[in-house]
């Protein structure tokens, strides 16, 4: 461990679009924010082609140039962009400690988590060859791109019956791929699925492969009880097996629901601990978009401010 910890007024965990969004505000506040950036500078929009739905690109842009402008714009202002990732915490106690890379020590005034949420996959080589290129872990995102096709969704939980209902509304016919006999889905949620006439639920299968070179033409699904292997034609394969809430470091300090999303006061940033807030996905499970995300964002850091404020440090 580096001997000297260095003070911080305005600590920001993560870069996606709610860290990058926190740190405009909180540089033009003249909080001084230093940024570090974790395992994917940029977040996960930088693992996706056309962001279609983010508010001020009339054409579109693709998800690393979005990032690279959002990276601009809070640099512009005075942010310490840094390379590094949050590996422990100490929230018991004011200042906040946080550990980078296990060997530097910071102190912070305020900390402001965006370390986002990342889907869960099915680990198949295909899935990872084709992403971006038919497959998604969005329905929201990335539906609109096959309106009027054929398209298959894995996943019997709340979010796939939603995102297969949502997809119906704009594809020609969804194959819903379902390991079991059955849904975890609540039962509004499957009765919508089951009675959709644009949905068709496989039950009791599996995805052995998603087939394509160069994009999505097919799924390869396998029967679980009689073993049979069907190929299916479609153009867009949407993974919706859940999310992992990057938390875990922050669990023994802060209130998290069962799955590690991290809870704030309502109407807020604000977590349990004074001067600790969380924005983006880490704590939405219900939007998860770039734009809720950047909103958050700006809540964060407003939020931090008055903290500072209150305490007369700012
Ligand atoms: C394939 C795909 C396509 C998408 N398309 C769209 C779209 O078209 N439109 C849309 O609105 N949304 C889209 N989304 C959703 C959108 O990307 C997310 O809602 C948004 O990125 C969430 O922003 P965030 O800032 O909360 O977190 P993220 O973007 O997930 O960023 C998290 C950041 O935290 C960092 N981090 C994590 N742990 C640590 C740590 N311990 N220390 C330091 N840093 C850490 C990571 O490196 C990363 O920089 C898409 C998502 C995916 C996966």
């Amino acid at each position: 461990m580096e001997t000297t910890p260095e003070h911080i007024k305005c600590l920001i965990i993560g870069s996606g679009p709610a860290g990058y969004t926190a740190a405009i505000y909180a540089a033009r506040a003249n909080m001084q924010p230093v940024m570090y950036q974790g395992l994917q500078p940029g977040g996960q929009l930088t693992i996706t082609n056309d962001v279609e739905n983010f508010p001020g690109y009339p054409t579109g842009v693709m998800g690393p140039e979005m990032m690279e402008d959002l990276k601009k714009q809070a640099e512009r202002f005075g942010t310490d962009i840094r390379y590094g990732l949050a590996t422990a915490v100490d929230f018991s106690g004011h200042p906040h400690k946080v550990i980078i890379d296990e060997r530097k020590e910071i102190t912070a005034d305020t900390v402001i988590i965006a370390t986002g949420a990342s889907a869960k996959w099915l680990g198949l080589e295909s899935e990872a060859r084709l992403n971006g290129s038919g497959v998604s872990a969005c329905a929201v995102c990335d539906g609109f791109f096959y309106r009027g096709q054929e398209v298959a969704i894995v996943g019997a939980g709340d979010t796939a019956a939603e995102e297969a209902t949502y997809l119906a509304n704009l594809c020609e016919k969804v194959y819903m791929i379902v390991r079991k006999g059955e849904m975890r889905a609540s039962k509004i949620m499957q009765k919508r699925v089951v009675e959709n006439p644009k949905i068709e639920v496989l039950w009791n299968s599996v995805t052995d492969e998603i087939l394509g070179e160069h994009a999505v033409e097919a799924v390869r699904v396998k029967n679980t009880l009689t073993h049979e292997a069907r190929e299916i034609p479609v153009k867009g394969f949407f993974v919706a097996i859940g999310h992992e809430p990057n938390s875990t470091i922050f669990q023994p300090y802060l209130h998290h629901d069962e799955q590690g999303y991290l809870k704030t006061i309502p109407g807020s940033a604000k977590t349990n601990v004074d001067g600790v807030f969380a924005c983006g996905d880490v704590q939405d499970y219900t939007y998860r978009q770039a734009v809720t995300a950047a909103g958050s964002g700006c809540m964060a850091a407003l939020d931090a401010e008055r903290f500072l404020a209150a305490l007369g440090e700012h």
